[in-house]
């Protein structure tokens, strides 16, 4: 039997055994609706409100401060249509993930806002003073991620704090992917809010936090009852919540722990090694400050999609920023907008660690990624005539 190894924590996380055992009693003995007064409800308020402390502490913010969600998603979204209306102008960046994009490009269409996304340069970074030329009078919010899933590169987001707070603008942050991964300190940004999810941080899926800072005047989306102040209605997923409060805690014990410095370790060694054993392969965003836990490698002359597929059958189970669309494979706009000409944006591959890997899984990858691509890279027509004009 072949062993899986899954490099693909940026796409989703295995939930911590700690965050498992927390969850188990709110789905037996602790049921109780956190909006009910009696025991039972009682109960299972007092380990939301403890949740919250938990995440808290992650982002370095007060508790009131934190509004569960359904995931990053919704947090995104929460804090777009919170905040924007009619006539109003957000800046964004060409890189968010989608639920920041199709989210303005929906406030838009549907809102009558105007949106304009800021480039990046070929590392993947934006210039906060790209941001600060884009301001207009009628800019309400400024949504600008804070690593970037793909790549892993890590964006400006004091300069851009500072940026917003001299115009008056609100800025929004999604930390999705930055979260549990590089320490978070929502008064050094300088940001009103900043989404999370828990499933990218060894958490479960389907929850995820959104930091308002107080005062902030932000619509909900939904209506309903008078849950999380108003802000977010609907009965709390209870189980969901405590998951994601002890996967904030693991988080901010990793980082006591070092776990960030063992996962650059493994990154950075699957990283050289590919580079050095594999002819043709760059690594996008490389020279920018990234994540610990990222690598984005374009392997020339072969399709990511085949790659990952190849791999798969393999065993190993990586990713490629590449969408397939009506039948045809988009190059990832993250690597196109880094200036990547669409065919070899459809070469790049993601490679994301998590806490679970092990230097034994860099190794098994390692002894995969050079004969799988040697063995595509003979059915390319393009990299043979390469290597015969180069002979
Ligand atoms: N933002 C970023 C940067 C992400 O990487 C993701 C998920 O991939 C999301 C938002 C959406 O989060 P969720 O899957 O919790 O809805």
């Amino acid at each position: 039997m072949i062993r899986r190894v899954y490099l693909d924590n940026n796409a989703t996380t295995p939930a911590l055994p700690e965050v498992f055992a927390a969850m188990r009693p709110y789905f037996e003995e602790y049921f109780g609706n956190a909006s009910s007064i009696h025991h039972h409800g009682q109960r299972t308020r007092q380990a939301v409100e403890r949740a919250r402390e938990s995440v808290a502490a992650l982002l370095g913010c007060r508790a009131a401060e934190v509004v569960f969600t359904s995931g990053g998603t919704e947090a995104d979204n929460l804090a777009i249509f919170g905040l924007v209306r009619s006539g109003d102008h957000i800046i964004t960046s060409a890189i968010e993930h989608h639920a920041v994009l199709n989210a303005c490009e929906h406030a838009s269409k549907m809102l009558g806002c105007e949106y304009t996304c800021v480039p990046v340069d070929g590392s993947g970074r934006i210039d906060p003073e790209e941001v600060r030329r884009t301001l207009r009078p009628n800019t309400k919010l400024i949504t600008i991620m804070m690593a970037n899933n793909e790549t892993g590169v890590l964006q400006p987001v004091e300069e851009i704090g500072k940026i917003a707070a001299e115009a008056d603008v609100y800025f929004h942050t999604d930390a999705v992917q930055a979260a549990g991964k590089v320490p978070i300190n929502v008064q050094r940004i300088g940001c009103d809010l900043l989404s999370i999810s828990g499933h990218k941080i060894h958490g479960p899926q389907g929850t995820g936090a959104l930091y308002v800072r107080k005062g902030t005047q932000l619509q909900p989306m939904m209506f309903g009852g008078r849950h999380e102040r108003s802000r977010r209605a609907g009965t709390e997923n209870v189980a969901g919540i405590v998951g994601l409060g002890m996967a904030a805690e693991q988080a901010s014990a990793g980082f006591e722990r070092g776990d960030a410095a063992r996962l650059a370790s493994l990154r950075d060694r699957l990283e050289q090694t590919v580079l050095r054993e594999v002819d043709a392969t760059s690594v996008n965003g490389g020279q920018a400050p990234r994540v610990p836990n990222t690598t984005n490698i374009c392997f020339d002359y072969i399709e990511g999609e085949a790659l990952v597929i190849a791999l798969d059958l393999k065993g190993l189970s990586i990713s490629s920023g590449s969408a397939c669309s009506s039948g045809a494979i988009e190059p990832s706009h993250v690597l196109t907008a880094m200036g990547l000409a669409p065919e070899r944006a459809r070469c790049g591959i993601r490679f994301s660690l998590g806490k679970q890997n092990t230097a034994e899984d860099i190794d098994i990858a390692l002894r995969l990624i050079p004969e799988t691509v040697a063995r595509l890279r003979e059915l390319s027509p393009v990299y043979n005539k390469k290597i015969a004009v180069n002979s």
